[in-house]
């Protein structure tokens, strides 16, 4: 059984049946089949049925916004800006798709010679609780305009969310199979990975399951894409705007509950603004509003299950033993539900717990960097390299910095590191490899084809 359990009260919300190895199988036949009809559909059609798909959810905002506070204890007015970022990303790829997978003509000796983006098949996603509709949409939109059919699995805590995901794609028009979901625990997912049906897997979630993810596709010889962890660093120099910084900085680390890949994880802070910039940020830490997520007047909600909140404590508990101290927060309320308060720890050193593992929640450990050259030391000093920060008014300063000497995916100056249809996404090191979203997201599951005519 997996069950959907309210975090703010820890309450059963539903059961449900795990689908059996013979369910999967069923599942899979259906989805093959389907794929033989549907990858030969015209591809304005397909972005006809993603317009449809975007529709849908904004229609339905008040039924899908309050399902993910239900099951995962995200805030409802960021619920309902997830469900609106997931229109998005279907419109984005109904308008440009078809251009996407445009032949691209190549000059050679041939008379005609050209590139091809032609669909590969079935593509398993497995996907976190964290988003659980974001994460699934700019998987599924570039996918399924592609000409694939999609599997998939989600978190075992939002089957009610992967079950009105799948029913959204059949309401909009999408053929019955173009795309399943299928009940199963996470260490199933290895031998879904090796059936013959399935061509590649899209796994975003935690190092250890990029592991055995990646493990099970290279023994099958699948490609795969990882959108793992981060410890996205956050630099902010002598110069900056420190008021601006430390509100951007307190955002950037609450939002979701501080349950965000790319959430700000460690705030690296120039010695000579360090005192300013803890007084600024532990003061809005302090200001924002954890409660029931149904509430919109409350920014954050409950951790999404007991177990996360507990072990993101014991991570807080051994900084402080490691010699951090606390500025803010940093005690578990005595309420029921998995909240945790926005966090401040201080004098974090590059040695301890903090520094070194994802913290995925509202805990922020600051730490105080010598000079610049420290500080973008300090930022690359990490196992991880998904997003990361830089706080500046030199302009050009932070541009450099931000293209040249941080080691991420993605570097933002002066702003939060958030996504975009428009624009890549993705990691380097142990954040995982491949890229969603933009034009690179759509490129992943295709097979790249050279025609050659002499
Ligand atoms: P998780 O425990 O790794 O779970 C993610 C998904 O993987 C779930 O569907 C889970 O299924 C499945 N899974 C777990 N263990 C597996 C295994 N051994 N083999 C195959 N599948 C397995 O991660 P989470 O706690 O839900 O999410 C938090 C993590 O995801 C954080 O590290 C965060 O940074 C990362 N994340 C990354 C991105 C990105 O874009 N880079 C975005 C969001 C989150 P069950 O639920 O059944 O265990």
């Amino acid at each position: 059984m997996l069950q959907s359990v309210n975090p703010h009260n820890n309450e059963l919300i539903q059961s449900y049946t795990e689908h059996t190895s013979l369910d999967v199988a069923r599942i899979l036949n259906a989805s093959r089949q389907c794929f033989t009809s549907y990858s030969r559909t015209n591809k304005h059609e397909r972005s006809a049925l993603l317009q449809k798909v975007s529709a849908i959810l904004l229609d339905k905002i008040d039924t899908y916004a309050p399902l993910m506070a239900l099951e995962m204890g995200k805030p409802i007015l960021q619920s309902r800006a997830e469900i609106e970022k997931c229109a998005w990303v279907c419109r984005y790829y109904a308008e440009n798709g078809p251009a996407f997978l445009e032949d691209e003509i190549v000059t050679t000796d041939a008379v005609k010679s050209y590139i091809a983006f032609q669909p590969l098949g079935i593509i398993l996603a497995v996907m976190p609780w964290n988003f659980p509709f974001w994460q699934v949409f700019r998987f599924a939109a570039p996918t399924l305009m592609a000409g694939n059919t999609a599997v998939l699995k989600h978190a075992s805590n939002v089957c009610g969310c992967a079950l009105a995901i799948e029913n959204i794609f059949r309401e909009a028009g999408f053929p019955e199979d173009v795309f399943r979901t299928i009940l199963v625990p996470g260490k199933q997912v290895a031998e879904i990975i090796a059936h013959p049906y399935i061509k590649a897997v899209s796994l975003t979630g935690s190092s250890n399951a990029g592991i055995s993810v990646a493990a099970a596709a290279g023994r099958y010889l699948k490609k795969c894409v990882l959108e793992l962890g981060g410890s996205d660093p956050y630099i902010i120099l002598e110069d900056a705007d420190i008021e601006a910084a430390a509100d951007t900085c307190a955002t950037a680390r609450l939002i979701n509950g501080g349950q965000s890949c790319i959430a700000a994880k460690r705030f690296i802070v120039h010695k000579n603004i360090y005192d300013e910039f803890v007084h600024l940020f532990a003061a809005c830490m302090k200001s924002k509003k954890m409660g029931n997520p149904m509430d919109p007047a409350n920014y954050l909600g409950p951790q999404a299950r007991v177990d996360l909140r507990d072990e993101l404590h014991m991570q807080t508990i051994k900084t402080i033993k490691e010699g951090a101290k606390v500025k803010v927060g940093g005690d578990i309320l005595g309420v029921t539900g998995a909240y945790y308060p926005p966090t401040v720890l201080v004098d974090v050193e590059d040695t301890m717990t903090a520094f070194n593992e994802e913290l995925f929640g509202p805990v922020a450990p600051v730490i105080k960097a010598e000079n610049e050259a420290h500080a973008v030391e300090l930022a690359n000093k990490s196992v991880f390299g998904l997003g990361a920060a830089v706080f500046t008014r030199d302009i050009e300063r932070g541009e450099i910095i931000a293209k040249e000497m941080i080691n991420a995916g993605s570097c933002f100056v002066n702003s939060f590191v958030k996504s975009d249809p428009r624009l890549p996404f993705g990691g380097i090191n142990e954040s995982g490899y491949g890229r969603e979203l933009s034009y690179p997201g759509i490129r992943e599951f295709v097979n790249i084809k050279t025609i050659y005519i002499k």
